[in-house]
């Protein structure tokens, strides 16, 4: 058998983080067994324009290479890949249903429902409904509609008795039937209901496994019974865990968003995030740019493998040990059986361990290839950037090492160094600059840097150091105050590294202008 499984998201306008990890899932048992992987949009129930809402969708797996066989954009023999342009398979299904008796046409009113529902409670009973409405034959139809009534069409539910399905992840999990409804698989005016629509387009794709979030577990025995009526066989189901708040049990929701950021981790990347989205010239709203969705770690900067390696451990674990994995490794370990049951913890300090883990591994050109285009969206680059800008860019991602844990740092390291002139940090120029005797320290190390008969990483710190040394002060201190004097900041790569960089003409310039801010000496 060929393994074929599915994604179908909903177009919501947003790749939700826990999305992804059904996603990936899925893609990796279908990988893993040299199967299909589809990409279905459940959009029946949409008002949105589906485009729209479905773009953050499609680029977001592309980006983390999370990629689909079938489905929207790459077509496949099974097209059409949208639900909604399916409706009339769903249709014919609902008619099968009809005329096999596992379905009738209701057509009871919402108030005489209620009252059955209310007697039942009353009389401290489980609501069943009589089926009083439910029209058997053409004439009990006519009888109904003369009475000026519609129908919907519900499934004729078993009452007594339980299904058994054995999940691969849960194992065999029986559901009771009296538990269930007789739930309407099409509405009154003709449309049907997702649950059917789901299931008839799962036996169209020919899935073989559903693997899906916890959350679809209480929809399975009504899915089954709709599949076992038609005569389906049933596709082998998987129900992975819960992707949880942070320490927690419950759902990561994007609703509680504003909740989660209270916890100190979480608020830690949210705002570092912002302030790089702002610096590249990004309006910053929370219901799209908040660390449940998966575009803000594209546009922070986050490398795709590092989050994929994180979900992939949001359940499921190789071994006790390993953490990291290659995209192979990854397929060929990945199994169903070694997903765990218990709801998985989200956890933003991991994933950044992990994020952090990848950045250091990577080489100079993947580096410069996610860095180059924050620096070109903030306009401190050209998008057609000459040789030398490159090994400028190159010089600064070298020198800033590992302090750049997200592509999107390298705005904070490198902005000094392409403009001409750096935006001075007001209180850096007031802790460092303002204070007696800097200004004319600063002038003889200026002046010892343009007789420097080589300019080099090592001359220029013994120069320094010799300043420092003969004014009898620490060499920490001056340190600092030289970098505000060339970089305008506190944080940036070794301040030999900045010098060094920015070269002898442009390192003169910039003391000149630091010195002009600096208190005047008093004789
Ligand atoms: N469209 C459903 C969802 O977004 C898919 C449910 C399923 O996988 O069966 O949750």
């Amino acid at each position: 058998m060929t393994v074929r499984t599915r994604f179908a998201p909903s177009p919501t306008g947003y790749l939700h983080i826990g999305g992804v990890r059904t996603a990936l899932f899925n893609w990796l048992f279908a990988r893993h067994h040299g199967g299909t992987f589809i990409l279905r949009i459940d959009d029946t129930d949409t008002a949105r324009n589906v485009d729209e809402a479905l773009q953050p969708i499609l680029d977001g797996l592309l980006w983390l290479g999370i990629d689909w066989d079938e489905g929207p954009r790459v077509g496949g023999p099974h097209e059409p890949y949208f639900q909604s342009q399916r409706a009339d398979r769903h249709c014919l299904a609902v008619e099968a249903l009809l005329a096999s008796g596992h379905a009738y046409r209701d057509f009871s009113r919402p108030e005489e429902l209620d009252l059955e529902r209310k007697a039942a409670q009353a009389a401290g009973a489980a609501f069943i409904y009589s089926r009083r409405f439910a029209a058997m034959t053409d004439a009990d139809c006519n009888r109904f509609i003369a009475e000026g009534r519609s129908s919907v069409v519900r499934l004729k539910m078993p009452r007594t008795g339980s299904l058994t399905i054995v999940d691969l992840v849960r194992g065999p999990v029986e559901f009771a039937w009296q538990r269930e409804q007789d739930h309407v698989i099409q509405r009154a005016n003709g449309s049907c209901l997702y649950h059917l629509a789901s299931v008839v387009d799962d036996q169209d794709l020919a899935i073989t496994h559903v693997i899906r979030a916890e959350e679809h577990l209480s929809n399975t025995p009504r899915q089954a019974f709709i599949a076992m009526s038609l005569g389906y066989k049933l596709p082998t189901y998987a129900h992975l865990p819960l992707v949880a708040e942070p320490g927690s049990r419950t759902k990561l929701s994007k609703r509680k968003l504003s909740q989660y950021l209270k916890n100190a981790d979480f608020s830690q990347i949210t705002d570092h995030g912002t302030r790089i989205a702002e610096r590249v010239g990004l309006t910053v709203q929370s219901d799209t740019f908040n660390p449940v969705v998966v575009d803000f770690y594209r546009e922070v900067g986050y490398l795709p493998w590092a989050i994929v390696n994180y979900l992939a451990l949001l359940g499921w674990s190789y071994d006790d040990h390993t953490e990291f994995f290659s995209r192979d490794e990854l397929i060929s370990r990945f199994s169903l059986e070694k997903i765990n049951s218990s709801p998985a913890s989200f956890d933003p300090k991991k994933l950044w361990a992990v994020q952090d883990h990848y950045m250091r591994g990577a080489t100079m050109a993947e580096k410069l290839a996610v860095m180059l285009p924050f620096l070109q969206r903030a306009g401190l680059v050209p998008s057609s950037p000459t040789a030398e800008t490159l090994s400028l860019v190159q010089s600064i991602v070298e020198a800033s090492g590992d302090r750049l844990k997200v592509a999107g740092d390298i705005l904070a390291y490198a902005d000094f160094f392409l403009v001409d002139h750096p935006l001075m940090d007001q209180a850096a120029v007031r802790l460092r600059l303002e204070k007696p005797g800097i200004g004319s320290l600063l002038g003889s190390y200026r002046k010892s840097i343009a007789e420097l008969s080589e300019f080099s990483k090592i001359s220029l710190e013994e120069s320094l150091k010799k300043i420092v040394a003969d004014a009898g002060l620490k060499t920490g201190d001056f340190v600092h105050a030289v970098r505000v004097a060339v970089t305008g900041k506190t944080v940036g790569p070794g301040l030999y590294d900045c010098l060094f960089i920015l070269g002898r003409e442009s390192v003169l310039r910039r003391i000149d202008s630091a010195i002009k801010l600096c208190p005047p000496a008093t004789t």
